[in-house]
């Protein structure tokens, strides 16, 4: 029979990688929960209306990228695809927005249905981290010293760059996207497919395109930060002091427009060139409309979402060596009557904080061996007949040169 395989784009995680995406994890959780960050966790499953109503009609993700589908009550669903819009509609939904400020984080699986590639799948995950309820830069300053500790701690800050913008009010940027669609009409003939249906729908996202033919065309474009208005000019100006006081090194990139329509003033993404084309480990920005349009009181907010499966790529490439296992202990029973008391010892160790395997299967001590060498402890326990009967256990260093002991059992947690 033809063996089932997984879904195209949807990987799985195997063993030998999941220390390293453990890992990761905990530095992120430790890091955002030690700024005051608290966890929350949602829904995989959301209405597909709240999706389109705060990502946007025309984006990629809402026009050709969400898994939606008809529950069996004919009820239009859909996988998340990322988690700001979710985050908002629980914190509305359970009130967490009044008159207060909330610092909220969260981890897990998002979907987007595209080309899967390296760093680029269709089941992904993110680790987001969201602020409500502060409109001053110094938010903005914060949420960035977050996101540039977690790369610091993980080791990764010398393999990425740090791009910033402003996207002005909704105001400010209507006028420039007026500006900017004058630019490339006159420039109709050397646009591409793509950038043809967005001059119509989404003319921003042209500076966003990742075709080299376009770079001196979009290079020459009018830029975005000559159309600012002035609460969103000294806003990115205050933030730019706060960053540079940090030491935290940026670049103004005024082509960085994000895939996502909700955003105001600030955006920026953590960049790395060792990925190849899906260079973009960290986005995030400022959207204080996003809230009200969800139907909230008004809130202004920010976040960022790591892409996780391109962080760990980043990790596995500059640092092979970061995954490191704790030592650990292979308990052999050689004799059937020895299980139970072996079984005992074994979970003693553990409450002491130890790694323990204990042997299943049966056969001869030499087999066990083999196998305890394949598993990568460090040490050997050995209960044979003769120990069980003298309540003693013997000691293998299975990694160094150093001759084994047989002890009392009741000793055996002072040697180790
Ligand atoms: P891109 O331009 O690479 O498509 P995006 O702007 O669509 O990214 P966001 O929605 O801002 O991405 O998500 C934040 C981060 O999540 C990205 O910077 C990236 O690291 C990661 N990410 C997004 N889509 C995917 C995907 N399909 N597979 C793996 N990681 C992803
Ligand atoms: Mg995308």
């Amino acid at each position: 029979m033809e063996p089932i395989k997984a879904i195209r784009g949807m990987n799985d995680i195997l063993p030998s990688e999941t220390l390293l995406w453990q890992q990761i994890e905990a530095t992120m959780r430790q890091t955002i929960q030690s700024f005051g960050y608290q966890e929350i966790r949602f829904p995989i499953v959301e209405k597909t209306e709240l999706f389109k109503r705060s990502i946007g009609d025309t984006t990629d993700i809402v026009t050709k990228e969400m898994y939606t589908f008809l529950d069996r009550n004919e009820e239009s669903l859909t996988l998340r695809p990322e988690g700001t819009a979710v985050c908002v509609r629980a914190g509305i939904e359970h009130g967490l927005f009044y008159n207060q400020i909330q610092r909220l984080w969260y981890l897990g699986p998002y979907f987007r249905y595209e080309r899967p590639q390296k760093g680029r799948s269709r089941q992904f995950h993110h680790c987001g981290a969201e602020i409500f309820g502060l409109n001053t830069p110094d938010a903005d300053a914060e949420l960035i010293l977050l996101s540039a500790s977690i790369l610091q701690k993980l080791g990764l800050i010398p393999w990425v760059t740090l791009q910033i913008n402003s996207l002005g009010s909704p105001a400010s940027r209507l006028s420039y996207r007026q500006q900017l669609v004058e630019y490339f009409t006159q420039h109709e003939a050397d646009l591409d497919e793509e950038s043809r249906v967005r001059l119509v729908h989404n003319p921003l996202r042209i500076l966003d395109s990742k075709n080299p033919d376009l770079a001196a065309l979009i290079e020459k474009a009018p830029s975005l930060l000559n159309y600012l208005d002035d609460e969103s000019k000294i806003h990115f100006e205050k933030l730019q002091t706060y960053l540079t006081t940090l030491g935290i090194v940026f670049t103004v990139n005024p082509r960085l427009v994000r895939g996502l329509d909700y955003y105001t003033k600030t955006v920026f993404e953590w960049v790395t060139h060792a990925l190849g084309s899906q260079g973009t480990v960290c986005a995030g920005g400022r959207y204080d409309n996003l809230t009200e349009q969800l139907g909230g009181k008004p809130t202004p907010a920010l976040g960022f979402a790591f892409g996780m499966e391109r962080t760990v790529l980043l990790a596995q490439e500059t640092q092979p060596m970061m995954t490191k296992s704790e030592p650990s202990i292979y308990f052999m029973i050689a004799d059937e009557e020895a299980l139970a008391k072996a079984f005992l010892l074994a979970n003693q160790l553990r409450d002491a904080g130890w790694k323990v395997f204990t042997h299943c299967g049966g056969g001869s001590l030499k087999n066990q061996f083999k196998k305890a060498d394949k598993s990568g402890a460090t040490i050997g326990l050995i209960l044979a007949e003769e120990e069980f009967k003298a309540e003693t256990i013997t000691i293998k260093w299975l990694r160094e040169d150093k001759p084994q002991i047989t002890v009392l059992q009741k000793e055996l947690m002072n040697y180790l």
